[in-house]
């Protein structure tokens, strides 16, 4: 069985700037440890570290990273640098630069450092929503109609691509179940308000393989295939990977991890956080599944980590075992 998946961005009225591939790949990874890992631990990376972290996952042949969160320095001191990590990253050939925009004004913020894709967290959870967001449902999706006037002001060249993310899509540590009818009426919402696509969050580690098959159908089902290429999935309780394998056969393209499964995750001491980047990309490529990546460049990465953060926890498993004897990769 080959995997034929197209990689793409899905073309909306909108257009965006995302630099093109290079080599062929089958699936994207999203590096997401410069924001939700760091975001979610006490110690402050410096800037300097950053810059050697996002440069050498690139080297390794990671081609999209988010690099950080438009948000108040008060709020998050850990990513008070992220204009200036963009633009340095914007400084690395073929490299995707994310950033997580809250509102309106980060938005703005991530436009005026030139980020190729911005995407705005929308919580399915009201809870959720409200004590993350300070917003309603309503308030949010009048945020993103905001946004979306202002990206149509830009040139289309400089325009970024505008990414709704349906956080705490799969259950919330507040309200337990989130209702699936609810996150297919805000995925139409989404679209609505002028989103290039959504994408589908598993905030908090609930997600099991069988929801996110039922959910990435009912979701494409409403919004089109081509409107939901990503999944971005927490390994709180060990089932990260099982959940990418489910959302690959649904024939997603996009997976969010962070090296060393960095941030861990609040609720559940001893958790790791996103999924492990180096164990995703190891299955990946055992399996022939191209992404572009080269394992043993990308295990070497987590030096950086390792000496910029020695009070914090790093995860995986293949960075402890090592990659099995004779060993190739699909890139
Ligand atoms: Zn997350």
């Amino acid at each position: 069985m080959g995997f034929r998946f197209p990689l793409f961005y899905p073309q909306s009225d909108l257009g965006y700037s995302t630099p093109p591939m290079s080599a062929k790949i089958d699936v994207l990874i999203s590096e997401v440890g410069p924001r939700d890992g760091l975001q979610n631990i006490d110690s402050i990376m410096p800037t300097e570290a950053k810059q050697r972290w996002l440069q050498a996952e690139a080297d390794a042949g990671v081609r999209e990273i988010e690099v950080g969160s438009f948000v108040p320095a008060k709020t998050m001191p850990q990513l008070a640098d992220t204009g200036e990590i963009v633009k340095f990253a914007r400084t690395i050939e073929g490299l995707t630069v994310a950033a997580l925009v809250p509102n309106f004004r980060g938005a703005r913020d991530a436009v005026a450092a030139k980020a190729h894709k911005i995407s705005i967290p929308f919580s399915v959870s009201a809870t959720h929503i409200q004590k993350n967001l300070r917003r309603t449902h309503d308030e949010m999706l009048q945020e993103v109609r905001n946004i979306t006037s202002m990206l149509k002001d830009i040139p289309a060249a400089d325009r970024p691509h505008f990414e709704g993310s349906l956080s705490t899509a799969f259950g919330c540590s507040m309200e337990g179940k989130v209702s699936e009818t609810a996150v297919v009426r805000f995925a139409e919402q989404l679209m609505e308000a002028g989103c290039a696509e959504v994408g589908l969050s598993d905030t908090t580690g609930y997600a099991n393989p069988a929801q996110i098959r039922r959910l990435i159908k009912l979701v494409r089902g409403a919004v089109g295939d081509d409107k939901l290429t990503g999944v971005h999935l927490h390994n709180t309780r060990g089932l990260g990977l099982a959940n990418v394998l489910a959302a690959l056969d649904e024939g997603i393209t996009t997976f969010d991890s962070s090296l060393g499964g960095l941030g861990g995750c609040p609720a559940a001491p001893g958790a790791s956080g996103n999924i492990v980047t180096e164990d995703l990309v190891f299955m990946l490529e055992a399996m022939g599944v191209r992404t572009g990546i080269d394992v043993e460049k990308l295990l070497s990465v987590r030096e950086i980590l390792l000496q910029a953060l020695p009070n914090e926890e790093m995860y995986g498993f293949t960075p402890d075992s090592g990659l099995p004897k004779g060993f190739t990769g699909a890139s």
